[in-house]
This record gives C-alpha cells, structure tokens and sequence, in this order.
C-alpha cells in the first residue's frame, strides 16, 4: 500500500498495529488481495480470497440476524446497484455529492479539505510542509453508466453513491406488501460505489464498498425516542464483537457538519493508528427523503394511521455502516504478536477474532500423518464436523506449526487426534486465546464447539 496523504495527517501516536501488517497477513493468507494485480491494480479496489468471504459472509449474517431477524418490527430488502437517474437528482447526490480538495503548491500533496485541521484552512497552508494550498475544487463522486446499446438512446444514470436509496424506492413497496406499520424498520446489506477522490488505507477508503443501513420510520412525535433507542443499540452492537472496548467511542456532529434538516447525528468511531475514524453514522434524517421522493416522483409517499387516520410522512432514523471498514476494523482490533513465553516458544500472530465470526472455527489436525489410524480418525471428525461449521483439516508439518496456522487466521479451536485418542476415543482441544488443552470424549466436540462459536447477541 502507498503512503497516502491521508496517513500522513494521522497521529500516529498510539500503540496500534499499522496497517501494512493487517495487509500483508490478508494476501499472505488470503483474506484479502488487490484488484486486477496482475494489471498494476486498480486504486480503492480489492477483492475478497478464501478466508475473506467467509469472515464478511459472517458479518454481514450476524448483522442481518441481529438487526432483521430478531427484531420483529424490521424486515429486510436487497435492492438493485442501478436505479432511475432521477433518483440521484431527489437525493441531491447528482449536485452535492461532492468533495473538495486542494493540492499542495510545494510537496503537490493533494487533501480533502473536510479532512484538514481547521488552522490549515484558515491559513491556506499544507500540513505535511508549510506550502500554499490551491483554491479548491469539487469534484462528483457519483459513478456514471449508461444503460441501453443505441448510440443517442442510451440513458445516462448512476452506480448507486449509497445504498439507502433503494430502501426510501421501496418503502411504499414493502408497507403494503407486508404486515409492517409505524414504527418499524427496513434493512438491506448492499454495494455502494464512489469516485473517492483519495482512496487509501487500505479497505477503509474505497471506490467499491458494502453499506448496512437501517431506515427506520416513526411518527414525529417518537423521533427522539427511536433515535435514541437505535444510537444506544449499535453502539452496543459494536461493542459487542470487539476486544478492546476503550477504542470505541461515539462522535456528535458540530453544527457545521449537519444537513439542515438533521436536529443531530453522531458517529461510532474506532480508534487506530490513522486516529479516531468513522465506523457507523446514526442520523436524524427527519422526512427528507420521502418528502423528496414524494415530489420527485410525483407518488404520495404520506403513511396513514390505521387507528387514528392521522396522515403524515414518516420521519426516519437511519443507522449506515461500512461491512468492509467492519472487516478491516475486526482484523485490527483482533492483530496481536505474542513474543515468545512458556506456552510458545517461538512466539506467534494471533487474531483474536470473536468465535463466532471467525472464518474457520475448528481444525482437526493428526498428530502424525503417518499413522492410518490417526489419519481417518481425523478425518472421520473433520467430516462430521464440517456438515455443522467451517472445519479444515491439516496434516502438514509438525503440530506447533499447525497451531501457529490457524492462530494467524483466527481459528478459535484446534482438535487433536493423538495415540491417546485410539485408545479411549477422547482428543484434545486446544482454545486460540487461552492456548489450554483440554480432554473431550471425541462424540461430545460438536456439542461443545457449536455452543462456543454460536451467534451470541443480546441488549
Ligand atoms: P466519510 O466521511 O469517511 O467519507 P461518509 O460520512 O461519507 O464517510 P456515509 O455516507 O455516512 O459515510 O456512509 C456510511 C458508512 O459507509 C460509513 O460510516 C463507512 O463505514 C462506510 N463508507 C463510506 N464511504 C466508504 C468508502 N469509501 N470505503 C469504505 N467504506 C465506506
């Protein structure tokens, strides 16, 4: 990864693991690999290896069960990456979705200024060295096509800049088709493609992402209440899949940084060695959207009360995060090098990932792969196992070695078939964490494991 200006701005100050480390261990092990890189790579652009989908394939499960399907009143959708361009003019998105930047005169370093101290606006000076900033310019982060094959027929439209549109598109949609009325909440897990000016830090700035949003609708009178509520929840959600709780913290929005019509917003912000950074924004966006939709499409998108008959435009409380700063965040938050101790002699990587989104949650290994016995009774385990989660099975090199594997790609169990094993049928299960080992009769490790990785979430 290049050095970007936007590293350059962090503090740097703080005992976190810097972020080439977490890009080395995602292609060394593969979790994560640039796009095209056989091309040169395409800035802000990665796809996602073996290790990889499975850990975003279990974030994004668990913030589906958690915020969908334990919650009666929010049902989910998954709307299209395309949408009719007039969409993007209702939003505002076609004229601000805009970022300014200036460039360096001097080092020619170039910044968003929403990103500069604000003394360094004031006084048109560079941060890195002193120079004379450029008077800034805009630019539209919004991704063009075009659908159609007939030159002069084609319709220009957009990659959609956030995924929420679709959730406001659809929101009549799912009121009549289904058995929801205020206050209640619509999902959905979904790309998001932006032209960011300054890409970088690895997966937290990209030009193809995923959102998770929540848009939940209420009656004005009940905005305060609900926005309080879901604040209150995510924040908790987050807290709940990380180790080191006291990087969490919530951001309120200074006056300047709120929409008009937003009576307040906050971010959920973790804190790396870039510094405090944007998780998840909770925001009071009043009747925004469906207002403007409503007179941009020409369709009522008022809500009547079925008991009162009162009819208004719901108001919405909307949650949006980031599955892939998720991602990055968790690898981060779960990086440890352990120097070498009695336990392990050579020392080790570990990712403390919390079980349950770990991307393989046991390994069943033979102590000897040159012994038939060890080698089917591992094998048998490791097929019974893998019907109920992600199991490996590894004979490869000598079992310290093995451990340090799958400690370095967060696996929270090893299983050990040992020449004990053929005499009693017990084996022996080694924690990640903890590197104890306990003995369990081999017919009792499905138990045992699936109540150790299973969804755990609770408020
Ligand atoms: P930022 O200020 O960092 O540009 P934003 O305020 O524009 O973010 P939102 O539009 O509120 O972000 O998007 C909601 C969430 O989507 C963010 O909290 C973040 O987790 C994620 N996100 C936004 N932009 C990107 C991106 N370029 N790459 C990866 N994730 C992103």
């Amino acid at each position: 990864m290049t050095q970007t200006e936007e590293q350059t701005l962090s503090t740097g100050d703080t005992p976190h693991v810097p972020i080439e480390k977490i890009v080395s261990l995602c292609k060394r092990r593969g979790f994560v690999y640039p796009n095209s890189e056989i091309y040169g790579g395409v800035s802000g652009i990665y796809d996602f290896g073996p290790l990889g989908v499975e850990l975003r394939n279990n974030i994004r499960r668990f913030w589906w069960w958690s915020m969908v399907q334990t919650n009666d009143n929010v049902v989910g959708i998954e709307g299209s990456i395309i949408t009719h361009p007039r969409v993007w003019e209702a939003s505002g998105h076609v004229e601000n979705f805009v970022d300014r930047l200036v460039d360096c005169k001097n080092c020619k370093r170039r910044f968003r200024v929403d990103h500069l101290p604000e003394e360094n606006v004031k006084q048109n000076k560079c941060p890195v060295c002193g120079g004379e900033l450029t008077e800034p310019r805009k630019f539209n982060l919004m991704m063009e096509t075009y659908i159609g094959v007939v030159e002069g027929e084609r319709m220009k439209t957009y990659l959609r800049g956030e995924a929420c549109q679709n959730i406001y598109l659809d929101y009549d949609n799912v009121l009549k088709s289904s058995r929801v009325q205020i206050p209640f909440g619509i999902c959905q897990i979904g790309k998001a493609f932006r032209n960011e000016v300054t890409p970088g830090n690895f997966l937290f700035r990209q030009r193809e992402f995923e959102q998770w949003d929540l848009q939940f609708f209420v009656h004005p009178s009940e905005m305060q209440q609900w926005f309080d509520y879901w604040k209150e929840r995510r924040f908790e959600w987050y807290k709940s899949i990380i180790t080191h709780k006291d990087r969490l913290r919530f951001r309120p929005h200074g006056p300047d940084e709120l929409a008009h019509y937003a009576k307040q917003a906050f971010d959920v912000e973790y804190q790396t060695i870039l510094g405090w950074q944007e998780w998840e924004g909770i925001h009071w966006r009043q009747d925004w959207d469906l207002s403007r939709h409503s007179e941009y499409s020409g369709q009522d998108l008022s809500y009547t009360d079925p008991e009162t008959r009162e009819r208004y435009i719901p108001w919405i409380v909307e949650t949006s995060g980031g599955v892939d700063r998720t991602f990055l965040n968790l690898l981060i938050d779960a990086y440890e090098e352990e120097p070498p101790s009695g336990k392990d002699k050579e020392g080790r990587t570990v990712l403390r990932l919390n079980p349950m989104l770990a991307p393989v949650k046991v390994a069943v290994l033979p102590l000897q792969k040159n012994r038939e016995e060890l080698v089917t009774t591992a094998k048998e385990l490791h097929s019974k196992l893998r019907r109920l989660m992600v199991s490996q099975y590894d004979e490869v090199s000598n079992i310290g070695r093995r451990y340090r594997r799958q400690d370095e790609i967060g696996t929270p169990f090893c299983v050990t078939i040992d020449f004990t094993t053929l005499e009693d049928s017990t084996v022996t299960v080694r924690e990640r964490d903890s590197m104890a080992q306990i003995r369990l009769p081999m017919n009792e490790v499905p138990a045992y494991l699936l109540e150790r990785v299973r969804w755990d979430y609770s408020v």
